[in-house]
């Protein structure tokens, strides 16, 4: 079956298009070249991943369902699937809530809360490493009988539901706000400010919240500072997804003792071994002094970092479509190819001009590698995604020598403040 993705990926484009245009009708700015880039790419990174560890979540699943299910639930009643559906938000709730209560979980979920903006484009920011242990807290549904088929639908439905809470263009909506997953009340749960942490966990259905005590409606007048408390300062796929493991694994380090060291994975994430905060304080987080991450960018490698950004999307969701047809070894150093490039493009984006020597070199290995895959003949989808690379290393050089001569003829100073 092909990756439900592939027919998705266009409609989140065109969504995200909208909402940008909606904004600039507006006067308001919704979204930043390079956080747009650094969200899309961990999406892109998160569905590669998901393509080699997917099976193996649903595979636990489908064994969990065949050795320990209670009875066998039918895939034909409609009381199944829109049960399967309630049980499935149930369970995410949950998930959702120990992902921001337990360090070892939040470290995976904290990707998705990574970005400083809200915007159609951060429901894409997805983690790389939700798979590690996120299949446990659907083992009761594979105990009550729920059919691997229908687990796996109700999943992909929950998760493309969330998509469109993701905006600031849709404000309160009465009383959806107070039973679904809204804008409003999601926007809340990608707060900073006191009252917006730890709420508003639901993935559908908000009653979950209210049923648990943990809903907080959006206050008027109170803006909303976006992102998590300890900035990532990165635009890095990979950064973003190993973040927060490693400052535990430094706090634990740290530690004195080994309750606190192996503690630590599952305490609160605030929580830190005495010994740490003794060794590493750090400052308290003032959030009226609170500052975006947001390094100069000229505007020349923020287009370019966009184009590039598109030509890698198209190249991965033609994968993600050719997948099944490839070898476990073709899937993986094709993945891997366009992790890296992904990787490198975030180097651009937070070091402008200094990192466009090694922008060159990858672009010049894109080109060859492409061109020797198609010297060598592929599948016709494989040809289209070579050709659009083949394009995209000929076009960024140009358009990188064009930034280059624009920059080394501005007057020196400031050389990189017009940030995009
Ligand atoms: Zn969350
Ligand atoms: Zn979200």
């Amino acid at each position: 079956m092909l990756n439900p993705i592939v027919y998705a990926a266009p409609v989140f484009l065109l969504a995200m298009a909208l909402e940008w245009g909606y904004g600039l009708r507006k006067g308001r700015q919704y979204f930043r070249a390079a956080d747009t880039i650094s969200s899309l790419s961990l999406g892109i990174t998160s569905q590669l991943i998901g393509v080699f560890t997917l099976s193996l979540n649903v595979g636990i699943y489908a064994w969990a369902w065949a050795h320990a299910a209670l009875s066998k639930l039918p895939l034909d009643s409609v009381w199944v699937w829109i049960g399967a559906l309630l049980f499935y938000d149930f369970c995410y709730y949950w998930l959702h809530r120990l992902g921001h209560e337990v360090a070892i979980l939040w470290a995976a979920h904290a990707v998705h809360h990574s970005s400083e903006e809200y915007n159609l484009s951060t429901a894409l920011r997805q983690t790389g490493s939700g798979f590690l242990l996120g299949w446990l807290f659907y083992l009761p549904m594979a105990v009550a009988g729920v059919p691997p088929l229908v687990f796996v639908t109700v999943g992909l439905i929950d998760l493309l539901y969330q998509f469109w809470v993701h905006t600031r263009a849709i404000d309160r909506l009465g009383w959806l706000d107070r039973v679904f997953v809204t804008p409003s009340n999601h926007r809340v749960h990608h707060g900073q400010n006191a009252y917006c942490l730890d709420r508003n966990y639901g993935g559908i259905l908000i009653l979950w919240d209210r049923l648990f005590g943990t809903f907080a409606e959006e206050r008027q007048g109170e803006p909303i500072v976006y992102g998590v408390l300890g900035q990532l300062r990165s635009w890095s796929p990979l950064e973003a997804n190993l973040f927060h493991y490693r400052q535990i694994w430094r706090d634990a380090l740290l530690a004195d003792n080994w309750a606190d060291r192996l503690s630590i994975w599952f305490r609160s994430p605030s929580w830190r071994p005495a010994a740490a905060m003794r060794l590493a304080p750090k400052p308290a987080v003032d959030l009226q002094a609170f500052e975006r991450f947001d390094p100069p960018l000229p505007a020349g490698l923020a287009a370019y970092g966009l184009v590039q950004l598109f030509c890698l999307l198209g190249a991965s969701v033609g994968l993600l479509a050719v997948m099944p047809q490839l070898s476990v070894w073709e899937q993986a150093l094709a993945s891997a190819g366009i992790t890296l490039s992904l990787m490198m493009l975030s180097w651009v984006m937070e070091r402008g001009r200094t990192a466009m020597r090694s922008e060159c070199l990858r672009l010049s290995i894109q080109l060859v590698l492409c061109a020797a895959l198609l010297a060598n003949g592929t599948s016709d989808l494989g040809a289209l995604i070579c050709e659009t690379l083949v394009l995209a290393s000929v076009l960024g050089a140009l358009q990188l020598a064009r930034v280059h001569f624009n920059l080394a003829s501005a007057p020196a100073v400031p050389p990189l403040n017009d940030s995009a």
